[in-house]
């Protein structure tokens, strides 16, 4: 089944006729469209892309399923021109990604036999459960960023900026191959690495201090995401300890990982270990996020994660703790949930190294 089909199906399970997708992201999973500017309009039956001229030839080649209908750059009239003209009408559309005012515009613009279903998170349900090829696609993401901590550790982190770092590795990636880093890059040495989305400065990376690297690499469209903690020298203070703590829950809840698992149960067995440690007001996020077109999408692992978990997902898995004014300690890696359990797709080794 194509994902429209698939999409389609999900919909008549909600009572609705058609769904509206604008979103680009989940333009390009449903319709595989890369351009700016298109609506696509899915039901059982018929399937409407509308772009503008601009795109009329990128969608022929990319949209070749659905029927292809040219707009103006405002492409709202085009589409209401590809809707039946009579006959209630059912039409969800993304209440998660559609401005308020866009929603009256959307409402005035329509005609008074559609109506107006709320149906945020479709598409997105869809995407949490990747197919093969896109699997492969995260793969290959991942092993890049594996490729990219090798690189940076030969290069070396003290005396260099976290700036330069986080720079130069972007840089790297893209040489690489990379489309680009799948998020700003972290680099956070010392106390700094206490803020868990601490922006890279321009300040030397001392000796004798934990630096956590954050970093993904987009290839391909899809994204991978990994975290690791290095020492520059002997530490002062417990941050070998905290490295050890963060690390054995890491491992626990890689352990745990199955489909049929909710979220918020993997999440907690990494919490309990910290917790027991006496770190529980230092771990403050959650344990992790699904992966994929987007950096951060379905599903997720947090203490109030109540969806279950199925074999196709791709999650992070990283623990941290972060203590104010001393240091921080994350390790992350990505992992596809599968029906034994899980698939490591992180393969940078995750023992505390020193890198000078
Ligand atoms: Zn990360
Ligand atoms: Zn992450």
């Amino acid at each position: 089944m194509s994902r429209a089909d698939r999409l389609a199906a999900l919909l008549e399970g909600r009572g609705l006729h058609q769904l509206l997708v604008a979103a680009p992201v989940n333009l390009r999973y449903v319709t595989g469209f890369c351009g700016s500017n298109g609506l696509a309009l899915v039901g059982a039956e018929r399937r409407t892309f509308v772009t503008d001229f601009r795109y009329v030839e990128q969608a022929a080649a990319q949209v070749p399923d659905f029927d292809r209908v040219r707009g103006e750059q405002d492409l709202l009239e085009a589409l209401v021109a590809a809707l039946p003209a009579d006959g209630v009408l059912r039409l969800g559309f993304d209440d998660e990604h559609t401005s308020v005012r866009a929603h009256a515009r959307l409402r005035a613009a329509l005609p008074e036999h559609v109506e107006l279903v709320p149906s945020g998170g479709l598409v997105e349900e869809l995407r949490a459960v990747k197919e093969p090829a896109e699997l492969d696609a995260i793969r290959a993401a991942a092993a890049l960023a594996d490729e990219i901590y090798e690189w940076v550790l030969e290069r070396g982190l003290v005396g260099r900026t976290e700036r330069e770092v986080a720079v130069e590795l972007e840089h790297e990636l893209r040489r690489r191959g990379a489309e680009g880093p799948s998020f700003p890059s972290i680099v956070a040495s010392g106390a700094h690495g206490a803020l868990p989305h601490a922006e890279p400065r321009a300040v030397e990376i001392p000796s004798g201090v934990l630096v956590t690297i954050d970093l993904g690499a987009r290839l391909d469209g899809y994204c991978s995401d990994c975290t690791r903690t290095f020492a520059t020298g002997p530490l002062a203070g417990d941050g070998e300890a905290i490295y050890a703590l963060v690390l054995e829950a890491q491992e626990a809840a890689l352990a745990a990982l199955a489909p049929g698992k909710t979220g918020a149960q993997v999440d907690a067995v990494a919490r309990d270990l910290i917790v027991a440690a006496g770190h529980g007001e230092h771990f403050g996020h959650g344990l992790g996020h699904g992966v994929g077109l987007e950096v951060h999408e379905r599903p997720r692992l947090a203490t109030t994660a109540t969806a279950e978990l199925d074999a196709g997902n791709v999650v992070t898995v990283e623990p941290g703790v972060y203590v104010p004014g001393d240091c921080g300690v994350r390790i992350e890696d990505l992992v596809i949930v599968t029906e034994a359990g899980h698939e490591l797709v992180s393969h940078f080794p995750k023992t505390l190294s020193t890198v000078l």
